[in-house]
């Protein structure tokens, strides 16, 4: 890597918002729709005479990003015309947002993977716009073909501040941003289908020095592994050029996935080659500080303080804590577990302690019900367990009843029928047995059998023991309590 530079980096991120119509008309907005130009109607297809009526739902959304990245709100903000021509905008212009976006500077700390420690990157604004038609160019035809079920879908675009310097970094702002718009329902925000499009902007600077280097954009980045792959790739390209006495060209760069690299695509445009203007078809927009105070106490809770809450309140690793964060659905169904557990071991004069049975659950949840789930290809929220179920069959593993062998058993048919584990372990005859009389009774029988193993074991060799705990098991069908097992031969043998 070379260390005479520094990158300088700063991210503009397009987001499809999800409503159920368009920004400006009612056509739907279906990012599913299989069929080619079914979601238009005279607005967005740019009929004459037709006029466009401002989506609250999609201003609503993005004042809640805002919030959420603690910008500060717009109070007066208005849309505004970017013209140029390209096949996929009907109307010759794209209404978005130039001097009043939504919301003005923000910011939103990350933890880029490589260092772990926090970082503050500062947002320039967000604003609402909306997305053009999508252009085919299929292999084999000689045509090329343009849907316009996405022209007017609402899109929000988040610039940042230059404030990125690293490859991780960029990832890790684009991951924590799209973490946020799922918790905030704002978009579902999934790269490979183009919900969200991250566009990098990168120069270099010599190491020690303050003044930007000419930046380049690149664009084509589907998948967060792509931002960090061209991030890179693009500091060593800059570099190379600048190493070589050469200088950096202001351009707009796309990302060849197959083969991980930049290539040129076009000069960079200026603003005034847009040639903005008010748009002169919608009133401008006002807002109450009153109804800011509303936005902002809408927000739910968002990743960065579940994150924080999960690992104090339940003592969790940093992992297994954001394994509840990124998939907020398990979160939410281990939290609910704990909270039937909570009033066992509350109420059960402490014979059980909270922090053995969140392990349990933990455990149980990351490693056994997750390996089921991805192993069906299912997902938590088709989950027939209940929780209550689910914490019933920890209490059975916290008080030895169940083997882990047997748990596993038990749990795999729970997830098939979402049967109650008692049933299951009572038809199936698996409970664990720690009736030290019982169990007692079978050793006695198994050492009177096996003089010659007792033998071995008075004279130390190692692994007599477990022959006969072996047996012990065989006899039992492994419903003896292992541990007990093994504290009755030490004493009877002994
Ligand atoms: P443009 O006018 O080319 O669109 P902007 O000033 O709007 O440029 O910035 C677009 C993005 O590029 C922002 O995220 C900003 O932080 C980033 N940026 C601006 N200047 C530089 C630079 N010299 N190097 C890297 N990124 C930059
Ligand atoms: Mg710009």
């Amino acid at each position: 890597m070379n260390t005479t530079y520094e990158a300088v980096i700063g991210l503009e991120i397009h987001s499809e918002l999800k409503t159920d119509t368009k920004m400006f008309c009612a056509s739907r907005n279906d990012p599913d729709e299989k069929h080619p130009n079914v979601n238009v109607c005279p607005v967005c297809l740019a009929h004459p005479g037709t006029l466009p009526v401002i989506n609250k739902k999609a201003v609503e959304l993005v004042q809640s990003v805002g919030a959420a990245l603690k910008c500060t709100l717009t109070e007066f903000s208005k849309f505004d015309r970017k013209n140029y021509f390209y096949p996929d905008l009907p109307k010759g212009y794209q209404i978005s947002q130039y001097d009043l976006p939504l919301c003005g500077e923000g910011h939103l700390e990350i933890i880029p993977e490589d260092t772990k420690e926090k970082k503050q990157i500062r947002i320039e604004r967000i604003h609402l716009e909306e997305d053009t038609g999508r252009l085919l160019h299929p292999d084999a035809a000689k045509e090329s073909y343009v849907d316009f079920n996405r022209a007017g879908v609402p899109l929000m675009e988040l610039v940042t501040k230059p404030d990125i310097r690293s490859a991780k970094e960029a990832r890790a702002f684009a991951e924590e941003l799209q973490l946020i718009l799922k918790y905030l329902g704002a978009s579902d925000a999934n790269m490979e289908k183009g919900q969200m499009r991250v566009e990098v902007n990168l120069s270099l600077r010599k190491v020690g020095t303050e003044k930007f280097g000419t930046k380049v954009e690149v664009k084509n980045l589907n998948s967060l592994r792509s931002v960090e792959k061209a991030v890179a790739y693009e500091i060593e390209r800059q570099a190379a050029v600048l190493d070589d006495g050469g200088k950096v060209i202001q351009e707009t760069r796309g990302w060849h996935d197959m083969k991980q690299v930049t290539f040129s695509q076009r000069e960079k445009e200026e603003a005034h080659d847009y040639r903005y203007f008010p748009e002169p078809d919608l009133p401008p927009m006002r807002f109450s500080a009153e109804y800011f105070d509303t936005v902002r106490a809408m927000l739910p809770e968002l990743p960065a303080k579940r994150r924080n809450r999960l690992i104090s309140e339940y003592d969790l690793s940093p992992q297994d804590a954001e394994v509840f964060v990124i998939d907020r659905e398990m979160g939410d169904y281990f939290e609910q577990v704990i909270s039937e557990l909570r009033a066992w071991y509350e109420a059960d004069d402490k014979e059980f302690d909270a922090s053995r049975l969140i392990k349990l659950t933990t455990n149980y949840m990351l490693s056994d019900l997750r390996g089921i789930i991805v192993a069906k290809s299912s997902s938590i929220g088709d989950l027939l367990i209940k929780q209550e179920d689910f914490a019933e069959l920890i209490k059975l593993i916290a008080q030895d009843k169940l083997s882990s062998r047997a748990a596993k058993d038990v749990l795999s048919e729970m997830f098939g029928t979402g049967a109650d584990p008692h049933e299951i372990i009572k038809e199936k005859n698996i409970g664990q047995t720690s009736d030290e009389g019982e169990i007692g009774t079978i050793i006695d029988q198994i050492l009177i059998e096996n003089p010659k193993v007792v033998e071995d074991i008075k004279s130390g060799k190692p692994n007599a023991t477990q022959f006969l705990i072996g047996k012990v098991m065989a006899v039992t069908r492994g419903k003896a309590n292992p541990k007990i097992v093994k504290e009755l031969l030490d004493k009877k043998t002994g």
